[in-house]
């Protein structure tokens, strides 16, 4: 038997749906066995909660009075990117203050826009004749932003490799710290509810696939950064509407000796369409093996110490060369499971309906390693400036440089510059009467001074 999504969600509307946390569906297939599972259950529910780095934040303030054009961006001196248009900018959640290091950074930001506090927002620009505001120093709160979207390059992994440290010093790192000798491991992930691990073969898993993130509703708008499905490690990227979140799914965290990071709470439902799902998503802790790789090395071809499963890992010991050492994992199990709960709630409560992917994600990607190599001489390719329209002079226009964007079709008092039915731009240079009116007006510098004196 299969179902679609469109029954699932016909079920949902009716109330008649019926929801599972992945953790549950090992024994659901054991006692029923995968076709009869398959037909009694309609979506798994998977949950994740853990350091994603990889998270951050588009922020729109409005426009102070008089409007500005923000080139640097500061939010309780944590600095947000500011090179895209005049008064968005992006708060990577990893960002340090400029004054408290990495004590607190973008995430903490997120964190307290969250809980409802204001945020100084102070800003820098050069001034133009459109937007003339040089300087800004105020206070928002997330109400206050025009729109505030979570927006994540690289989430909820689908398998991670566990950490240990041979060296003689104790580490502190990205998976936490790093006792000496082979102290500990540490290791990161939901295991058998992990939204990829359950969908494996990113069957259902998807672009446009309505996830929860950070409590709130959210999308999975393509395969994240570094996605290498191929190697069982494929990435999200996700995006949601940050007001729609709580400080409950997203939380600031400051990893001692590393930096800030964020933890990111995601809820992923797996429709339940034929019995290969339903295979799928009875996997167990015990199936998911990952890799103990010594991060005592400095370089990130890393020797691997041994593998483990999830069983193990969550055991609390893990045996390394012969030698049982205590593990622990940095993402937190009890969330990710309070994630998976919360999104079965909202569906039976018809408050959380799914999507079809409008797109599948791709069968292979990339995660290479930088090849450090010194650039070229005469890299750095710049165009030479165009020569400043003078009174007097003929233009010369270069059509291969003009974009056919028409700025200079309402310039020119004598008609050198023409469309056509396509509104391709030509220019008739010998009508130019040299009036000098079109100096600054190209933005590709397609027309410049001319050389001919009239
Ligand atoms: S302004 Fe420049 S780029 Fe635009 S149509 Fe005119 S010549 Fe072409
Ligand atoms: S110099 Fe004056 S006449 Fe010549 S192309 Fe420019 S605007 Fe037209």
């Amino acid at each position: 038997m299969s179902k679609t999504v469109e029954e699932i969600n016909r079920k949902i509307e009716d109330g008649t749906v019926r929801v599972v946390s992945a953790d549950r569906m090992p024994e659901i297939v054991e006692e029923l066995g995968a076709e009869r599972a398959a037909a009694e259950v309609d979506v798994v529910t998977t949950g994740t909660f853990g350091a994603m780095c990889s998270s951050g934040a588009w922020l729109n303030f409005g426009h102070p009075e008089p409007p500005m054009r923000m080139t640097r961006v500061w939010l309780n001196d944590v600095e947000a990117y500011a090179g895209v248009a005049a008064v968005d900018a992006y708060l990577g959640a990893t960002q340090n203050s400029e004054t408290l290091g990495m004590e607190y950074g973008g995430a903490h930001v997120i964190e307290d826009l969250l809980h409802g506090r204001p945020v100084a927002l102070r800003a820098v620009a050069y001034g133009t004749d459109c937007y003339p505001r040089q300087e800004l120093l105020t206070e928002v709160t997330l109400a206050d932003l025009n729109q505030a979207v979570l927006s994540n390059p690289r989430n909820a992994y689908q398998s991670y490799n566990a950490a240990a440290n041979s060296g003689e010093r104790v580490m502190y790192t990205y998976m936490g710290k790093l006792l000496p000798r082979c102290g500990n491991v540490t290791f990161s992930g939901a295991g058998e509810l992990s939204p990829l691990q359950n969908d494996p073969e990113l069957e259902t898993i998807g672009v446009g696939t309505r996830i929860l993130l950070g409590g709130g509703s959210g999308f999975i708008i393509g395969p994240g950064t570094q996605f290498l499905p191929e190697r069982r490690f494929a990435t999200l990227m996700v995006h949601g509407d940050l007001k729609g979140m709580s400080p409950e799914f997203l939380r600031a965290a400051a990893i001692p000796g590393y930096g800030v990071s964020l933890h990111v709470g995601m809820g992923v439902p797996i429709p339940m369409l034929h019995a290969g799902i339903a295979r799928r998503t009875a996997i167990r802790d015990r199936d998911i093996e990952t890799r103990i790789v010594d991060y005592s090395l400095p370089s990130s071809q890393r020797p691997v110490l041994g593998r483990c499963h999830f069983q193990q890992l969550k055991s609390g010991k893990v045996m390394i060369r012969g030698r049982e050492v205590p593990a622990s994992p940095l993402s937190s199990f009890c969330m990710a499971r309070r994630i998976a709960r919360v999104l079965k709630e909202r569906i039976e409560q018809g408050l959380f309906f799914l999507t079809a992917p409008a797109a599948r994600l791709p069968a292979q990607g990339a995660a290479n390693p930088l090849a450090v190599k010194p650039p070229r001489p005469g890299l750095f390719y710049r165009r030479a400036a165009a020569a400043p329209v003078r009174r007097g002079e003929r233009i010369a226009w270069q059509a291969d440089r003009c974009l056919s964007c028409g700025q200079c079709l309402g310039i020119c008092p004598t008609g050198v510059f023409r469309r056509d039915n396509e509104w391709r731009i030509t220019a008739d240079t010998q009508n130019c009467s040299g009036c000098g009116v079109c100096d600054r007006v190209c933005p590709v510098g397609a027309i410049a001074g001319g050389n001919h004196e009239r």
